[in-house]
């Protein structure tokens, strides 16, 4: 890993002040304020606007492509955070965007990946269901073969995004009885056929995601990507990708782990309560000890890689914003915004750590991973120790 400082060339400095001032005119306190609102970590006029200065396609494509220049492509990515842009739906759109641009048939494919660039077509992910997500090959939403169509039943839990979107990236069962990482088929299916109803779910931290129902829903074939019962070939990427198993380039100028973003809020956290105890940090031990330990620890995390920096960051999240409340006193229990509470969001933070310890893979099972693959200490044993026979 390279911990230089970079050289920000005069193009590259005029390329952040370009962004920076367009993002600050795009993402105003009314784009922030309703996102609360709605917790739909998205907005529509954003994300169009992006499109339209031609910021997706340039953040989705490599340089040779196209896209942006490495080092372009990390100011964008810090600028978008510092200016708050939300950002699930445009997450999840060009993960699977991937995927349509190496399996999805021609028929469909080069129109889906132009709207994705003008911003009308966002793409969500249909694994979860409401009997379990962690095992995504265990999936019983049915896919049966109809002349030129499939007969969709089923449902999802979790589609986040659903409805800002216009197609879901759906795993199917198409064959109950194989093995089951043969049994799959995956689709792109249009959220707006006959048969499909999207329900808002709010979880503990305000976000909305959605159950998505699916009755007898008619999907041409066009929509199949990849081989039939070869759903398992296609899907291995976008998770691969979304459990951050796959190595951050080693240029100094990527993530070193997934859930950074998360983390920039953890990190907010601790500067803001940093700054409002001032000199108690060093008159009371007691916060300067649950402080310095906090931010210790956060720094720790954030210089994890891989799958560690994974579970580091979202187990320092729920470890740490207790403290940091405790040591803000009441008013940090307040969100956000509410009267009499503190501009801080340790409050949010700790709302938010259940589920950052949960999506994409819960902590316990990138635990287990990391015993089995990277430690080497086998599959993990749930049964119960035998009763020794005396
Ligand atoms: C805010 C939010 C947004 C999400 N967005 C999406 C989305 O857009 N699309 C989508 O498809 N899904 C989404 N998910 C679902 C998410 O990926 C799943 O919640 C997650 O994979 C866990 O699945 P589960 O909730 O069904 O728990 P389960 O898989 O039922 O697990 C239940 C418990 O058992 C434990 N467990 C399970 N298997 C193992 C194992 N092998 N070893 C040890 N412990 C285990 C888990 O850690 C957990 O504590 C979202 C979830 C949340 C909370």
């Amino acid at each position: 890993m390279d911990f230089s400082r970079v050289e920000l060339s005069a193009e590259d400095e005029a390329f952040r002040t370009e962004v920076r001032e367009f993002l600050a005119a795009v993402v105003t306190e009314d784009v922030i304020r309703r996102d609360r609102e709605t917790g739909d970590n998205f907005d529509e006029g954003v994300h169009l606007a992006l499109a339209a200065a031609g910021y997706l396609e340039k953040e989705w494509k490599t340089e040779a492509d196209g896209g942006f220049s490495r080092v372009q492509s990390r100011i964008w990515q810090l600028e978008k955070r510092r200016a708050e842009v939300p950002w699930v739906t445009w997450g999840t759109t060009s993960m699977v965007a991937r995927s349509v641009a190496k399996f999805a048939q021609p028929e469909i494919r080069d129109d889906v990946l132009r709207g994705v660039f003008d911003g009308t077509v966002r793409l969500c992910l249909g694994y979860t269901e409401p009997e379990g997500g962690s095992d995504v090959a265990t999936c019983k939403t049915r896919a049966v073969r109809d002349g030129s169509a499939w007969i969709i039943n089923g449902s999802k839990m979790f589609t986040t995004g659903a409805h800002n979107c216009k197609y879901v990236f759906l795993i199917t069962n198409t064959d109950p009885d194989a093995p089951k990482h043969k049994s799959l088929t995956m689709f792109l299916v249009p959220l707006d056929l006959p048969g499909i109803e999207i329900q808002g779910i709010r979880t503990v931290d305000g976000d909305r995601t959605n159950i998505v129902y699916y009755s007898d829903v008619r999907v041409d074939d066009k929509y199949r990507m990849g081989e039939v019962n070869g759903g398992w070939t296609v899907v291995r990427e976008p998770l691969d990708a979304e459990h951050g198993a796959v190595a951050a380039a080693d240029d100094g100028l990527a993530d070193v782990s997934i859930m950074m973003h998360q983390a920039g809020f953890m990190v907010e956290a601790a500067d803001n309560i940093a700054a409002l105890v001032g000199s108690r940090a060093t008159q009371d031990t007691s916060v300067g000890y649950r402080l310095g330990r906090s931010i210790a620890r956060i720094e720790a995390s954030l210089s994890a890689s891989s799958i560690f920096g994974r579970v580091a960051l979202a187990q320092t999240m729920r470890d740490v914003a207790p403290d940091l409340m405790d040591i803000a006193g009441p008013a940090a229990a307040l969100p956000i915004g509410a009267e009499g509470g503190l501009d801080d969001r340790s409050e949010y933070v700790y709302r938010f750590a259940p589920l950052v310890g949960i999506y994409g893979g819960t902590l316990e099972v990138f635990r287990n991973m990391i015993a089995q693959h990277v430690l080497g200490l086998g599959k993990p044993a749930y049964a119960p120790p035998r009763q020794k026979v005396s």
